[in-house]
């Protein structure tokens, strides 16, 4: 189910137009010339930097791509953020992301007063969703933030693959209207998202994996609660990395993380850095990765 990788371009979306689905969630639709040529990979929970502009009459100062890659050295990280295509329409060019609305936050702010006109710098977009070959059954756990991704993961679930998905949101006015495939059983947990605490770990932990066949269990939220997922599956069930993904969206407190993360010295930077690049198992690697931030403090 991997999808093909693209190649890197960084690309100018302009609003054409937006609305609220939920009272958290906020539905923009990038289109115009600046977005030509833009292709998806196909992948449910593809992905793409947002670049902000500094202020909304301003356009986007854009990074530059070095070897095929985004030179994260070319732009300003505070004001790019992750996001999910949650649907891209070749007819038309357009690309739509659905933004969760909270506190705080360049991207949230942004979304929650964009309207026609505005613009925006986005790139090439890249998928993690890897399930393995002759797929049976698959979990797919998700906060708001999430939710994209698990929609289109949900909506493009392959006929005779048993899907549960749980989706968590605040409350029962956050549901939202998910053309689901046959097959998919949708369930709406209420917490987590910054209104209480998450209940991901728990959920996964509780749910009966099928005997035999062959599983996926997707997971995405808040990330000091994926940390205990992860070690769950890896740990405690002992699972292949490739019978798994877990991936942090968002972090609680993420002012507090990034200043915290500012004032490691240089040598701590290239330990944790320096984690990443063993030949060991990724499901390791990550778990590794987990440990040393904890005992950092972050
Ligand atoms: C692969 C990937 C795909 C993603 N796709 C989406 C997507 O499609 N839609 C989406 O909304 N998000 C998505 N995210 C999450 C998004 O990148 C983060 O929520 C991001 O931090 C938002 O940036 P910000 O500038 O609004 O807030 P930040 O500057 O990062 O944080 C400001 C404050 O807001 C809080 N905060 C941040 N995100 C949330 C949240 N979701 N809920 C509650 N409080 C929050 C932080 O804890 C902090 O206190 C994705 C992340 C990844 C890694």
């Amino acid at each position: 189910m991997s999808g093909t990788t693209l190649p890197m371009r960084v690309w100018t979306g302009t609003v054409v137009r937006a609305q609220d689905l939920t009272p958290t969630m906020r539905r923009v639709v990038f289109g115009g010339e600046g977005l030509a040529g833009y292709a998806s990979t196909g992948v449910g929970d593809e992905y793409l930097r947002l670049i902000f502009p500094v202020d909304r009459a301003s356009d986007p100062i854009l990074p530059t791509v070095t070897n095929g890659c985004l030179d994260y050295n070319s732009i300003d990280l505070a004001t790019m953020r992750t996001y999910t295509v949650r649907a891209f329409e070749p007819a038309t060019g357009e690309v739509t992301i659905d933004f969760v609305i909270h506190d705080g936050g360049v991207a949230a702010e942004w979304a929650r007063a964009a309207r026609p006109g505005d613009r925006i710098g986005l790139n090439t977009p890249d998928g993690m969703y890897d399930p393995p070959a002759g797929l049976t059954w698959q979990f797919l756990v998700a906060d708001c933030a999430a939710i994209p991704a698990a929609a289109r993961l949900i909506e493009n679930a392959q006929a005779g693959v048993r899907t549960r998905a749980i989706l968590e949101v605040p409350g029962p006015a956050h549901h939202l209207d998910l053309a689901a495939a046959p097959g998919v059983e949708v369930t709406w947990i209420h917490g987590g998202n910054g209104h209480g605490p998450s209940r991901l770990e728990q959920v996964v932990r509780s749910l009966p994996r099928p005997a035999g066949g062959v599983g996926y269990i997707w997971v995405a939220g808040e990330t000091k609660e994926l940390r205990g997922v992860r070690k769950y599956l890896r740990r405690e069930l002992g699972l292949p990395s490739s019978a798994y993904k877990t991936v942090g969206y968002w972090t609680d407190g993420a002012e507090k993380w990034r200043d915290r993360y500012e004032s490691l010295d240089a040598e701590t930077k290239t330990m944790l850095d320096a984690i990443w690049e063993t030949d060991a198992d990724l499901g390791d690697v990550e778990i590794r990765y987990d440990e040393q931030l904890a005992r950092l403090g972050l």
